[in-house]
């Protein structure tokens, strides 16, 4: 056993009279009792390699004793502050680097309990589908054969009697193996898979293709061969945003999902609670970190622009004015800013004369300066009135005039006000109008500077 004050307290079952309360309690003793002896492998192993000075190994064997059983709060504190690598009390201590004895023990070690842990799960699982006429147990069951996939990995086969195979720890019940193959499983390349969070938002979709790499994802319902395609796009794209941007630090890879044709993604936006997105061409969703669009010309400048935003959104998490976002992106993936010459990609390219003309084809500009500063690029998409592809590129073109200007004052106010912009990714709650607001405030004075300047530079941009 570990030094540290780690000792795990017995989660106690609550009594409650209604009956629901017994069900559940009932439920969570059944839970504790299947999966007291495995978290015992993983907390002794971790302990082990602990005291021996192994401490990846020692930090996988209590995260997932933590997984087994969460009530166990203070090895969860303990598990933090032991990732916490630069912590001074851990630079007392000598840790071992890996050893290919140690890693192949390990290595077996991992199965044989990960084993132990998903037979614990099925029968958990099968325990509450039992219970058929209490929904709540009914979902804990499938939770439970969900987990017990997760760790066994996939992909999964059927056996002859409809049961969902969990590789050596067993099979799910035929019947409830049927809801499963529905509703949580996914034929991916051909093979079944578990939903991911971006599949689940994508519940009517159950076969697709995929082509991924370590940093992207590229999912279609057309074909492999197109899913490989845009990937190896995205590669391309992908140094060119880490060579504007930085080093992105987010473990999941930036994805890409592609419907058929427009009506099957519009249907998708208006089931989703996406309705404001049916009519633009795509979308990137930072949060979730995947874009969807759909089959269409040009689809390799939509891939671009929307992995652009996701990338951005990954290193920043900010909520920037509407101009700037797809300013930014369409200067990666804009009609004029990329080029693909036999699958070699150039992005960042910057405007010529003849890309702007059509933003002073009145002599003044096609979107007046304030209505660009403080306009939705999603509101003039939905308002179907022509007018979103002259915001989209007066943005491009403004994005790259401030970041070109060779005016000293308005390049410094754009410098300060970016920095400003960007750095307040802390507050993910900040709305785009706080930048908005921000920049009428930086470049407060500036107003006619700006709008003699800006029209000018279109004309003749350098
Ligand atoms: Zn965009």
């Amino acid at each position: 056993m570990i030094a540290c004050a780690v000792a795990p307290a017995r989660a106690t079952a609550r009594a409650s009279p209604p009956q629901a309360a017994r069900a559940d309690a009932e439920a969570r003793r059944f839970e504790h009792d299947a999966l007291e002896s495995v978290f015992e492998k993983y907390y002794e192993a971790g302990s082990d390699y602990y005291k021996n000075g192994w401490r990846n190994e020692a930090l996988w064997c209590f995260e997932r004793a933590t997984k087994v059983l969460p009530e166990f709060g203070g090895l969860e504190r303990f598990v933090s502050l032991l990732r916490d690598f630069d912590n001074p009390v851990w630079k007392r201590k000598h840790w071992k680097s890996p050893r290919s004895a140690v890693d192949e023990g390990f290595r077996r070690r991992k199965e044989y309990y990960d084993l132990g842990y998903a037979q614990a799960l099925l029968k958990i699982g099968a325990h509450h589908a039992r219970k058929e006429d209490d929904p709540a147990l009914v979902e804990r069951a499938r939770a439970s054969f969900r987990s017990a996939l997760e760790i066994v990995g996939g992909p999964y086969e059927v056996d002859a009697s409809g049961s969902i195979v969990a590789g050596k720890a067993g099979t799910i019940p035929a019947a409830f193996s049927k809801r499963m193959l529905l509703e949580d499983l996914v034929l991916i390349n051909g093979k079944r898979w578990l939903r991911d969070s971006m599949l689940r938002q994508l519940k009517d979709v159950s076969t697709l293709h995929e082509a991924r790499s370590e940093r992207c994802l590229v999912r279609t319902l057309t074909s492999e061969e197109e899913a490989r395609r845009l990937l190896a796009l995205l590669e391309q794209a992908y140094d060119d945003f880490s060579h504007a941007f930085g080093e992105r630090p987010a473990s999941r890879p930036l994805g890409l999902f592609l419907f058929v044709d427009r009506k099957a993604y519009e249907e998708w936006c208006k089931a989703s609670e996406n309705g404001a997105r049916t009519k633009a061409a795509g979308f990137a969703n930072g949060a979730e970190g995947f874009a969807v669009t759909f089959a269409q010309k040009g689809i390799e400048a939509i891939a671009v622009h929307e992995a652009a935003h996701l990338y951005h959104f990954d290193v920043y998490a900010s909520a920037m004015p509407s101009w700037y976002e797809e300013g930014l992106a369409e200067s990666f993936g804009g009609r004029h800013a990329m080029r693909l010459d036999a699958e070699k990609l150039t992005t960042s390219l910057r405007p010529t004369k003849a890309a702007l003309a059509p933003l002073l084809r009145t002599g003044s500009l096609a979107v007046p300066l304030a209505d660009l500063l403080h306009g939705d690029a999603t509101a003039r998409i939905a308002a179907d009135d022509g007018s979103a592809s002259d915001f989209y590129l007066e943005s491009w073109a403004f994005y790259c005039f401030l970041t070109a200007t060779k005016e000293p004052r308005l390049a410094s106010r754009f410098e300060e006000w970016e920095s400003f912009a960007l750095g307040s990714r802390t507050a993910r709650d900040a709305k785009e109008q706080d930048a908005t607001q921000l920049f009428d405030r930086v470049f407060g004075g500036l107003e006619p500077l700006l709008a003699s300047a800006f029209p000018e530079w279109i004309a003749d941009p350098k």
